[in-house]
């Protein structure tokens, strides 16, 4: 599916912050919190699971059946996973900030 499956693990831990990197040490973020790094933790497991997330919401998109009239306008179980999986696959905007000067 071209993700990186069970590959995003927590590295280490600041006093507010959670790194997470890649099975190679590649930089995938940061989470910090001014609540502590109770909540960071919370947000960076958060971020860790979401390839095996993807990966379940593909794998259920497949076997449910739409109920809402078969638009899949996010009405039925179906949808809310595939609009999930649509949100999960857009990529960040690009910011041109030389634009913005
Ligand atoms: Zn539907």
């Amino acid at each position: 599916m071209g993700h990186v499956k069970e590959l995003w693990k927590i590295v280490d831990e600041g006093e507010l912050q959670v790194y997470i990197y890649g099975q190679n040490g590649t930089y995938v973020a940061e989470v910090s919190s001014d609540a502590g790094s109770e909540e960071a933790r919370t947000n960076a497991a958060l971020i860790v699971a979401a390839p095996d997330l993807l990966e379940a919401c593909y794998a259920a998109v497949e076997v449910l059946e739409c109920n809402c009239g078969g638009q899949c306008e996010g009405s039925c179980t179906k949808g809310i996973i595939a609009a999930a999986i649509t949100k999960a696959k857009r990529k960040a905007p690009t910011v041109n900030y030389e634009s913005q000067r």
